[in-house]
């Protein structure tokens, strides 16, 4: 395949986005990773802050590049000239979801293809969600994120107490 587009919103990214990242880029030329530009999701980290992250911990993996879009993404596989879309599949509860937006853009483009890459057990319940909440307590969640991406939620929590 020449190119991959994997999406997503990344708020942070995870252990177990970087995980589909790493295995998907072997698969193709070129690998774009686009964060959706979503605020109304109330996102932890801006959109700036979310791409330096990405760039940052895909360095080291030569046909990563980092975008954001905003809008359709269907649109905007186009303007990026690639018809693949990749998305990781955690348990059941993942594919319903899944399944309505890989139908949908198929019905907004019929040429733009959803792939799906199984998730690995380690990684199997993690989301973002999990990672911001457990932090928000307080809680461990060393072996879910980078430690480049732990030491930027301490940041941002810090700083939302004022401490
Ligand atoms: P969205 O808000 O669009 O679901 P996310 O950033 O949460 O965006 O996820 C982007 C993609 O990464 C989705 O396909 C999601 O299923 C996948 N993903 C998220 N967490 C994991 C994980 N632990 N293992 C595999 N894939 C994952």
């Amino acid at each position: 395949m020449k190119s991959v587009v994997y999406p997503g919103s990344f708020d942070p990214p995870t252990n177990g986005h970087l995980d589909i990242i790493k295995r998907a880029s072997q698969l193709t030329d070129k690998l774009i990773v686009a964060v959706l530009n979503n605020q109304a999701k109330m996102p932890m980290f801006s959109l700036e802050e979310k791409m330096e992250m990405l760039k940052e911990l895909t360095k080291s993996i030569e046909n990563v590049e980092v975008y954001s879009f905003d809008g359709l993404l269907v649109d905007f596989c186009e303007k990026v000239n690639s018809n693949v879309v990749i998305r990781g599949l955690r348990a059941l509860t993942d594919f319903e979801y899944e399944f309505q937006i890989a139908l949908t853009n198929r019905t907004l483009n019929k040429n733009i293809e959803t792939l799906f890459m199984a998730t690995t057990t380690e990684n199997l319940w993690l989301s973002s969600s999990v990672v911001k909440e457990i932090a928000m307590l307080n809680g461990e969640y060393s072996g879910m994120v980078p430690l480049f991406v732990k030491n930027k939620i301490e940041e941002k929590i810090s700083k939302k107490r004022g401490v």
